[in-house]
């Protein structure tokens, strides 16, 4: 029998995380009722959880965490033609809300008004039941599981950063941190056609991981380390040459200095990490070589690449994820998250299904 109750995560306010009991959604004309499978625990979540809110982003009223998602159909709304009760989808946290000048050109992540799952005031989706816009629901294949299709969520702010960065065949490409976001940008710029990859991290284990998962040189970083040497060090690395594009992936100064220092003049630096609202940076050595400097703010027209990707095993997230707990144990998860257990930890919110 399909159970009846709504357990989801619901942040209250800063250090007030609770699992509540909520209705279940009525599907509106243009959604999906979601029976939720996997729901991986993005920093962001934590950072709501620690601090109440990021930037202008505050946590005001009780709101549903999780971004990071993929489900099955329950119930379609009554406008919806392409997806039918029982389809497994993988879920784009992002809808915008208005046909504005950034949805026409493509650029709807940046549109001001766009809905984003578990960005206040708007929840997400870690829960057993969950309504969302059907076009932003997007059909797995068989061959790709719950987990993988939970895992497009950060490997799409991968793609969009390589994108934006121009990643290609024979790229030497320098990722600074070497955590979930710094991982998939390896995995997307290999996928790309990138000839050498070096990646950075104070952290020895996430280096040993980012060997394991195809880097080319790892280099360990102290929080004192200059970033100029740490940009001699990936031309010594690359053998004497500077690389194309370096993705900046802690938000740390430091890494934003050492990501200009490294890129060759001309070259691109893509800037994902999101640390502080200012930072001092070379701006001299960036005007005489020409470095472009490129932001991210999370990604628009990736899901279907993605999936087709990880349908032809051409990339291979499932080394990233390396916990799970079931629903019922989310606040003990959020906790294990925090302390910085593994890479990528997984909420099981089907407690009929718990497989990945
Ligand atoms: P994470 O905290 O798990 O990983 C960051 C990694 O950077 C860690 O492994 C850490 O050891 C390393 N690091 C920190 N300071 C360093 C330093 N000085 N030198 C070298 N390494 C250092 O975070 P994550 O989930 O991988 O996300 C990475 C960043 O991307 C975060 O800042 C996050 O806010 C940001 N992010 C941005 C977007 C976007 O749309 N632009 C989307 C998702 C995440
Ligand atoms: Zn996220």
């Amino acid at each position: 029998m399909e159970q009846q109750e709504n357990l989801s995560v619901v942040l209250y306010e800063r250090n007030d995380l609770r699992l509540e009991k909520r209705p279940i959604p009525e599907p509106g004309h243009n959604e999906v009722l979601l029976k939720m499978h996997s729901v991986g625990i993005c920093g962001s979540d934590v950072h709501y959880w620690q601090n109440g809110g990021i930037g202008d982003f505050v946590v005001k009223k009780p709101m549903v965490l999780g971004h990071e998602a993929s489900g099955t159909v329950f119930k379609v709304g009554s406008g919806v033609q392409h997806l039918k009760a029982g389809d497994r989808v993988a879920i784009e946290p992002g809808v915008p809300r208005e046909n504005d000048e950034y949805c026409r050109t493509g650029r709807y992540n940046l549109s001001p008004t766009i809905f984003f799952s578990a960005t206040p005031p708007d929840d997400g989706n870690l829960c057993r039941y969950n309504s969302h816009n059907a076009n932003y629901c997007y059909k797995l294949p068989e061959s790709v599981s719950f987990e993988e299709g939970a895992m497009i969520e950060p490997l799409s702010v991968a793609i969009h950063a390589c994108r934006r960065g121009g990643v290609t065949i024979g790229s030497k490409v320098f990722i600074l941190g070497a955590g979930p976001i710094g991982l998939v940008n390896l995995l997307v710029s290999k996928a790309m056609g990138a000839s050498q990859i070096v990646i950075c991290d104070l952290s020895l284990n996430r280096l040993e991981k980012a060997k394991q998962m195809g880097a080319s040189f790892t280099i360990a970083v102290e929080k004192s380390t200059n970033p100029k040497e740490l940009g001699q060090k990936v031309k010594d690395a690359l053998g004497g040459a500077m690389p194309d594009i370096s993705i900046e992936c802690t938000g740390a100064e430091l890494c934003m200095q050492a990501g200009i220092y490294a890129t060759k003049s001309g070259g691109v630096l893509v800037l994902v990490g999101m640390g502080k609202p200012s930072a001092n940076i070379p701006v001299l050595d960036v005007a005489i070589r020409e470095v472009d400097i490129r932001g991210v703010f999370r990604y628009c027209n990736t899901w279907p690449e993605a999936i087709a990707m990880l349908a032809s095993k051409r990339i291979d997230v499932k080394p990233l994820v390396t916990h799970r707990f079931p629903l019922e144990e989310a606040l003990e998860a959020f906790k294990k998250t925090k302390e910085g257990v593994g890479i990528k930890v997984m909420l099981k919110c089907d407690p009929n299904n718990q497989n990945p």
